[in-house]
């Protein structure tokens, strides 16, 4: 079947703008690290992405890593790319990152320039792309001098292999030396992908947020649903579908007598502003004014559009955010 896109897509979300850049990004980002590799039925993932296209996400994001194997996410995503997307490249932010160890070779990980330019020519053979919208140093590496990484991130740029640049799991320090050194090199911060959610609050805590908005750069918070803890799908089984019982990243130990109790009061609060925990979850990251986009995950359409409902509920209360503030882990 020929794939054409819902006319309507552009008045279901709203756009912000990242950072003090000339970029608007979705208020709900679409992530490809779980269960798009090759152990997942790529029909099934073609349909998530097609219908996020359809529900107003522009923006996917990917990285070397993502699998299993390795790159699997990223060449999924570009078959539905040549076969349903093709006539809309204009109207996607596509990112990759690069950086995290994807095999034993010294070239395969880490800052180097070697590894980061590598990683992205081989990105874009997945994808079957130019170029990326925005290319990531994936996390910080201490053993590379800044001024390599942020030399083959300025050198993507350069070579047309990306419109942006962005940094990934940086605390602030380097994040801001970081900035400086690309601002003084003509290609600005445009974004930082940090962890945050109810559960993780270390960006509130660290002056990542203010940073944000001292040094410009817009952030694109990543497991706002703390990976599928912040819905009530965990409160009394785990699903036999669910990424706890079928992901090496999240283990069902987590899922402890004092983490039910927590969400349990969280979903309390949910349901009583009328909406779910998951809602409650993306309405709360997206209430600081530092965070561009939430960047969701799904294992199904119906959860994306569940989760896109988060914004039209009534703002949180200083009384609401108390009790997130007394049940969230910090
Ligand atoms: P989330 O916290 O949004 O978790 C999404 C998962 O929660 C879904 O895949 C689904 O998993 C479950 N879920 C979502 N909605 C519902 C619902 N309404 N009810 C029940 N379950 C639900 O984000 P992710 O952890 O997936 O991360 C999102 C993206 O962030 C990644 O794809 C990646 O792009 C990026 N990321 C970046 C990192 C970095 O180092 N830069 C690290 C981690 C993520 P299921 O149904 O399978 O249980």
């Amino acid at each position: 079947t020929t794939y054409t896109a819902d006319a309507e897509r552009y008045t279901k979300i709203p756009y912000r703008r990242s950072g003090a850049s000339g970029l608007d990004l979705p208020a709900f980002s679409f992530g490809l690290w779980q269960k798009f590799g090759t152990d997942y039925a790529f029909e099934t993932q073609r349909e998530i992405i097609l219908h996020a296209f359809d529900l107003g996400i522009t923006h996917f994001d990917n990285a070397d890593r993502y699998g299993p194997p390795h790159r699997a996410a990223q060449q999924n995503f570009g078959r539905v790319l040549a076969k349903d997307l093709a006539s809309y490249r204009d109207e996607i932010i596509l990112s990759t990152k690069a950086g995290n160890a994807i095999g034993p070779s010294p070239y395969l990980k880490g800052g180097s320039r070697k590894s980061l330019l590598a990683s992205l020519d081989h990105s874009l053979r997945d994808f079957g792309t130019d170029y990326v919208d925005i290319f990531y140093s994936h996390s910080p590496d201490l053993s590379t001098p800044i001024e390599e990484t942020v030399g083959a991130l300025v050198s993507a740029v350069q070579q047309g292999k990306a419109l942006y640049v962005g940094l990934s799991n940086y605390l602030p320090e380097r994040a801001h030396e970081a900035a400086v050194l690309l601002r003084e090199a003509g290609v600005p911060l445009l974004i930082h992908q940090p962890r945050y959610s109810i559960f993780d609050r270390r960006i509130e805590q660290n002056g990542l947020l203010e940073l944000a908005q001292e040094d410009g750069f817009g952030l694109i918070v990543y497991s706002p649903l703390a990976q599928g803890l912040l819905t009530n799908k965990y409160l009394e089984t785990i699903p036999a579908d669910a990424r706890a019982v079928n992901s090496t990243f999240l283990s069902p130990d987590v899922l402890t007598d004092t983490y039910r109790q927590r969400a349990s009061e969280l979903n309390k609060l949910a349901e009583s502003r009328g909406q779910s925990l998951a809602q409650l979850a993306l309405q709360w990251v997206l209430r600081q004014p530092a965070v561009t986009s939430a960047l969701v995950g799904a294992s199904s359409t119906w959860q994306l559009d569940h989760n896109l409902q988060a914004l039209s509920f009534p703002e949180l209360t200083d009384e609401e955010l108390a009790i997130i503030e007394e049940h969230g882990v910090h």
